[in-house]
């Protein structure tokens, strides 16, 4: 087969010494279907749809055809899992075939998650089952289009493999696209090997391909903290002002670019209450949507004591100027969850009054279960004159206690009497920040069982159309922007690995 026209690689981390990661192809599987490809992001790659849809880009994307270029290889890494201390994990299941080039002129990695064993597979099959994968494609594919940074999903094919977990499922491959895939958990395998020259060379990568800005400071492995800090901060809460709970945010799975990174049990929360854990393993509620701030904390600490070697060869210094950075890291975040909880208020931000008033809105919706979605579109589409205010009980009515939210509601209306904005002026601006439709569990999982159990893609192709506009109502898909009957709600979501 000829492929000169798949891929343009340039693999920067391939080029990294050998005890970064383990070289090897991934395992071909045995009937190679293509199930989803995500063409505007293939354009966005500079890739060809028409091609990757053909023989050799679906081969390619199963791990049965290794193209010209690709220079295949699992990661090394290690990390904290639920807080312990695991000093080897690596890509058990993934393989990165390399990076090209996008049309932003960014590298982008390219890489086979399901494709066989490695040897980081520990115990695992290296293999992944078609509901986990699919899952990951349509909740990143939502993420992106609520402008959170993520990982992408350019391709899904079924390998015509069972994958063997409590029952025979169906085996898939994703193929997972990332401006990095170094995590925290990369800088951590090598502190704890006390290896600085390993270091010294992963932090260079990651200034050249993540923060090249950090290359003109004084100090440029203190500005690749800060910038790994600002990033986080930034993703949390952008996290939070979508009620999206990640689930499982050991150091492993926290990427120092800032992307969302390794969708496993995670879940957007319908009726808010910060204390929601969905996943089956979280059984302290490490990972709750309330904590996520703090854990976000937890693992840049972890980042950044790897890091002191390189800060200072004064070991005293280089723990105080890290953990002036990483002291910092609340202000960032808060900051930036002030802010855009502002906006999804229609206020300007930046007055302690406003900030007041969205931290009162969260907890009458904590105290009232309600939906956390629907009342900020709902908000969206409320007048900010006082004699319209019988039009509230499209948001009032989510509360146990409707009147809790009507004291509330006069106050926000004062707050938005001080901007100076008309109506229409807001509420446009309110509805850009706003989703009506986010990746419900009880829609995700009906969508997965269809794919899964009775081989009909249509529900997950339709949930991917509404969430990849999640924005802009449309007509006839109002089940779309509901919560659960109580017959549909999802108590418990999966890792699935
Ligand atoms: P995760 O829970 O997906 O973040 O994975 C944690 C670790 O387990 C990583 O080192 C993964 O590569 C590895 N892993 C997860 N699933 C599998 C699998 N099916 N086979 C081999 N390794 C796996
Ligand atoms: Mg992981």
């Amino acid at each position: 087969m000829a492929d000169t026209a798949l891929f343009e690689f340039d693999n920067t981390y391939a080029r990294m010494p050998g005890r970064f990661f383990s070289k090897l192809p991934p395992t071909p599987v045995a009937e190679a279907r293509l199930l989803l490809l995500n063409e505007n992001l293939a354009r966005d790659l500079g890739l060809d749809p028409d091609v990757l849809s053909g023989e050799i880009g679906v081969s390619t994307f199963a791990g049965n055809y290794v193209p010209c270029g690709a220079e295949p290889l699992a990661m090394a890494y290690a990390g904290h899992q639920f807080g312990n201390w695991v000093p080897q994990l690596g890509d058990g299941r993934a393989i990165l075939l390399g990076e090209v080039v996008g049309c932003d002129g960014f590298h982008w990695d390219i890489q086979l998650k399901g494709a066989g064993p490695t040897p980081f597979s520990r115990m695992g099959d290296g293999r992944a089952a078609l509901g986990p994968v699919l899952r990951e494609f349509l909740i990143s594919e939502a993420m992106h289009a609520l402008g959170i940074p993520t990982t992408r999903s350019l391709a899904v094919v079924t390998t015509g493999e069972p994958v063997f977990r409590e029952r025979p499922l169906p085996g898939a491959v994703l193929t997972r696209v990332a401006r990095s895939h170094v995590r925290v958990g990369t800088f951590q395998f090598f502190a704890a090997r006390q290896d600085s020259e390993a270091l010294r060379v992963l932090a260079d990568h990651v200034i050249d391909r993540l923060v090249p800005e950090a290359r003109e400071a004084d100090n440029p492995y203190l500005a690749l903290l800060e910038g790994v800090v600002e990033r986080q901060s930034k993703l949390i809460a952008s996290w939070l002002l979508v009620s999206f709970i990640h689930g499982v945010m050991n150091t492993d799975n926290m990427s120092v670019s800032g992307e969302t990174i390794d969708y496993g049990p995670c879940a957007f929360m319908d009726w808010f209450d910060p204390a929601t854990v969905y996943s089956s393993i979280d059984r302290g509620g490490r990972y709750s949507y309330g904590n996520q701030p703090a854990i976000g904390m937890w693992n840049l600490s972890r980042f950044a004591q790897t890091l002191l070697p390189l800060l200072d060869n004064d070991p005293k210094m280089a723990l105080a100027m890290a953990q002036q950075v990483i002291e910092g890291y609340s202000d960032r975040y808060r900051d930036a969850f002030a802010k855009g909880l502002a906006r999804k208020l229609g206020l300007a931000g930046g007055r302690d009054k406003d900030a007041q008033l969205g931290h009162n809105l969260l907890g009458l919706m904590a105290d009232n279960r309600a939906d956390f979605t629907r009342t900020f579109r709902g908000l969206s589409d409320l007048s900010g004159r006082i004699e319209f205010v019988t039009e509230d009980r499209s948001v009032r009515d989510l509360f146990d206690d409707p009147t809790a939210f009507d004291s509330w509601a006069e106050q926000w209306r004062a707050g938005l009497a001080k901007q100076g904005l008309n109506d229409e002026e807001r509420q446009a601006a309110m509805r850009l920040v706003n989703p009506a439709y986010i990746p419900r569990n009880h829609l995700v999982e009906r969508a997965l069982d269809s794919a899964e159990n009775q081989g009909d893609l249509a529900p997950c192709l339709e949930l991917l159309e509404v969430l990849r506009c999640p924005y802009e109502i449309r007509d006839g898909l109002d089940r779309y922007a509901k919560p659960p009957r109580d017959d549909e709600i999802v108590q418990a979501t999966y890792c699935g690995t």
